[in-house]
């Protein structure tokens, strides 16, 4: 990751983003709005080539997190194609257990009280807690407001950077290069940005892939969500508008490539074993992919004129469908400590302002990540005595309204410092 020498006259943005996913997209909508014209993004990601996206997954998208999309302009595009959770159920069996007994269940909306009106959030009446979303809808309604706002699209990577006085060189896979005060790198767990600033992770592949397809049932869903925890982790039917549902199905690395190399007919009765019959005949509608799972944290989240969100910064289980909503809080925080600087006239790639936007999300990551990590250890697993001792838990959860409503605000990203854009607010 040199920088091209042959580039003599390199363009100028304030900030240069790294990566055209949520992340990157969404903060350089909401820097465009919040800051005006003036303030020039540019995002560098080659899979800009390839929209529409063709992303097989479907992402659950918090309360919080749709407030941030509503802000930026972006919820309304897909509000259609997307499908409130309303209900949501938690089993615990083995694979060939004839009964799956409901340990656990969630009503889908937010508790609506003045108690509840943490981290400054009004929540809305009936307000659903989250929505089921398929990523391919979200990334090219991102990418068309991006252009609406103006936003400076390359499809090309970012292959490096080097520091210069008040300034950033950004060189371009393309051969172009650019200075900013600021390059955030977006560029998802495998960052080469982060690895070029030398910021090492902390963290743990699990032995684990999570299967995504999605599928289509003869009886509605009534937006209800399952989350089955089988000895192999997590198995999710997750509802789609229709009746369709998208399904994350954890299995060990070995076997997930085994089940996505199944003929058609050998997986459809794997999945039905798994899924059972109770919304009728099933049908796969869409690709089979196997996404290897991991945790990890940078070190760092900043460093020289630079930034990291997103899964650049951080990744976690899926098992409680965090993980971009984190990534949403990191880009409300960095995207607020931005514009703050730049309406008093500051540097906006000074080391005070990088350093609020750390402070502001390094906890509640590792937060998430030690939690996420725990329920996946707790779950994944074959023991009877382990087993007993989770079913008496979510046996108490179940028995505890109050504390069902602290998982659901929790889930709704509405607790903690939440940054303003995840109040539904621009910045
Ligand atoms: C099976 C599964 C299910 C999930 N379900 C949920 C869920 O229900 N809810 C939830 O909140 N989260 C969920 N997640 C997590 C969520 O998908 C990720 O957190 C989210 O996609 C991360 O977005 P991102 O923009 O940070 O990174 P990415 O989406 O990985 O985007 C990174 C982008 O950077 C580009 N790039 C790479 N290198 C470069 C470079 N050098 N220069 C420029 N660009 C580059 C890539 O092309 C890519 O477009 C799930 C994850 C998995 C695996």
């Amino acid at each position: 990751m040199k920088k091209d020498a042959s580039s003599t006259s390199p363009m100028r943005a304030d900030v240069v983003i790294g990566g055209a996913g949520f992340a990157g997209l969404a903060l350089a909508i909401a820097l465009r709005q919040g800051l005006g014209d003036s303030f020039t993004v540019t995002v560098a990601d080659p899979a800009l080539a390839m929209v529409p996206s063709r992303d097989p997954r479907a992402t659950a998208i918090a309360a919080a997190a749709r407030r941030l999309f509503e802000a930026i302009g972006v919820w309304q595009a897909v509000a259609d194609g997307a499908q409130p959770i309303l209900d949501m159920v938690v089993t615990d069996s083995k694979l060939d257990d004839a009964v799956r007994p409901t340990f656990l269940s969630f009503g889908g909306e937010v508790e609506h009280s003045r108690r509840a009106n943490s981290g400054g959030v009004n929540f809305g009446e009936h307000e659903p807690f989250a929505h089921m979303i398929e990523n391919r809808f979200l990334i090219d309604a991102l990418v068309a407001k991006a252009k609406e706002f103006g936003v400076d699209l390359r499809a090309t990577a970012v292959s490096g950077f080097d520091n210069a006085p008040y300034a950033i060189g950004v060189t371009l896979a393309n051969g172009e290069a650019m200075t900013a005060r600021l390059l955030v790198g977006a560029d998802g767990a495998r960052s080469k940005i982060r690895e070029q600033a030398g910021i090492v992770t902390h963290g743990w592949n699990y032995d684990q892939s999570a299967i995504v397809t999605t599928v289509a049932h003869e009886r509605e869903h009534h937006g209800r969500a399952e989350e089955h925890f089988l000895p192999a982790g997590p198995f999710a039917i997750l509802p789609l508008t229709g009746n369709r549902v998208s399904i994350v199905w954890t299995e060990s690395n070995r076997d997930a490539e085994r089940m996505i190399a199944l003929p058609d007919e050998e997986f459809h009765a794997e999945l039905e074993k798994r899924f059972g019959l109770h919304l009728g005949d099933l049908k796969v509608v869409g690709p089979r992919k196997a996404f290897p799972l991991g945790l990890f944290t940078a070190r760092e989240f900043i460093a020289e004129r630079l930034a990291l969100v997103g899964d650049a910064a951080h990744v976690i289980h899926p098992i409680a469908g965090q993980g971009l909503n984190m990534g949403l809080r990191d880009i409300a925080a960095l995207a607020e400590a931005i514009a703050d600087a730049a309406r008093l006239g500051l540097d906006i790639g000074a080391a005070d302002v990088l350093e609020r936007y750390q402070r502001w999300r390094r906890f509640d990551t590792m937060t998430m990540g030690v939690a996420t990590d725990g329920l996946n250890k707790l779950f994944s697993n074959n023991s009877d005595v382990l087993r007993l001792a989770r079913d008496v838990g979510l046996g108490v959860v179940e028995r505890l309204p109050a504390l069902k409503n602290v998982f659901i605000r929790e889930a709704a990203g509405f607790t903690g410092d939440v940054p303003k854009l995840m109040r539904g607010e621009g910045v």
